[in-house]
């Protein structure tokens, strides 16, 4: 596949698109002129860098080198010539290479593109675990709701007691973790979820520890599911007002130390052998809340299940029509990025 170069000056709008919201972009806040490589002869309305035309017309990913580096802060440059993979619409940005001199050596090592994945099959069983009644909806309630439909048998499991998400001062953590309990049956009814086991660890607190580890690994040995769907282990630090649950990094580590090696491995917690729990091997996870992603599931048919499960967590929000609005803001730009009218995005990978 050829690539042709060419040389653009972005203007100062363009430039906004470029930016637009998402992490990563502030490395390119000092780009005011980019080489786009185009798959095919470039013509100039491949150069105007409207989002849905570059990426209907270009592809979800734009490759650009910056061509120009116009100013710097404070004496160092943010950002040296090089080439960039971008994605527009998801502002999810990554360096491919660098090939200029690179100043920012120790604070942006390169990320390599990944290969894109699509989900297993055969596959019967899958699991989700999550740190809060509601992560699971939040982070992936349609396409729960998609691999239910296929026939999945998806069960959840739930680290924390979700104890401590509220302002109410009437209300303790024992009252709350009993509604999110409740809550938490709800949505899973909604999406056809099977079972819900909760660990019942203090919410706010959580730690990846040993003790962690050996009861996720009990889990996925007697549930045995092919996928597990599971929360980043890497905090965000890219704007994003969450920043991230401490919970959801505990829960994310704990989570990937127990499918590899601690299920598979028959000599991790030997004890769990006397109950016994043989040894599992996950095939794949799809990780929620990653900074890249590399498998889509199209989830336009299962919205409106998603946003019914979302709202059964009824004691976790006051405006629900901002919720509405951004889960399905969401997906629709989740979609955009790879040709679907509506889509949720995973981190996905594949073990041996
Ligand atoms: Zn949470």
């Amino acid at each position: 596949m050829g690539k042709a170069p060419v040389n653009v000056v972005l203007e100062q709008e363009q430039r906004d698109l470029v930016r637009g919201g998402g992490h990563g972009l502030h490395l390119l806040q000092d780009v005011q002129a980019v080489r786009i490589f185009t798959d095919q002869a470039p013509d100039a309305t491949h150069l105007a860098l409207d989002p849905a035309q570059a990426v209907e017309q270009l592809g979800p990913i734009l490759r650009v080198a910056v061509a120009e580096v116009p100013f710097a802060i404070g004496g160092r440059a943010l950002h040296t010539r090089g080439q960039y993979a971008v994605r527009l619409l998801t502002g999810s940005m990554c360096r491919i290479s660098e090939p200029g001199r690179n100043v920012n050596r120790d604070t942006m090592p390169p990320m390599p593109e990944l290969e894109r994945h699509e989900l297993i099959a055969p596959l019967e069983r899958a699991l989700v675990v999550f740190s809060h009644p509601d992560d699971a909806e939040f982070g992936a309630a349609a396409t729960i709701a998609s691999l239910v439909a296929r026939g999945v048998r998806v069960d959840y499991l739930v680290t924390t007691d979700g104890g401590k998400g509220t302002a109410d001062p009437a209300v303790t953590s024992e009252q709350l973790a009993t509604t999110r309990i409740a809550e938490q049956r709800a949505a899973a009814d909604v999406l056809g979820v099977g079972e819900v086991v909760h660990l019942g660890y203090p919410d706010g607190y959580l730690q990846p520890t040993l003790d962690l580890r050996r009861d996720l690994v009990r889990h996925l040995r007697r549930l045995r599911p092919e996928l597990v769907i599971a929360q980043s282990p890497m905090r965000r630090m890219d704007g994003n007002p969450y920043i991230s649950h401490p919970d959801h990094l505990a829960t994310g580590e704990a989570t990937l130390a127990a499918i590899y090696p601690a299920a598979r491995d028959r000599l991790n917690f030997p004890e769990l052998l006397d109950e016994g729990l043989e040894p599992w091997k996950v095939r794949q996870v799809l990780v929620t809340g990653a900074e890249q992603a590399n498998l889509w599931v199209e989830v336009q048919a299962q919205l409106d299940t998603a946003l019914a499960a979302l709202r059964c967590h009824a004691s976790q929000f006051d405006d629900w029509d901002a919720v509405e609005e951004r889960v399905r803001e969401r997906a629709r730009e989740a979609g955009e990025a790879v040709g679907l009218p509506a889509a949720q995005a995973f981190l996905s990978i594949l073990l041996d």
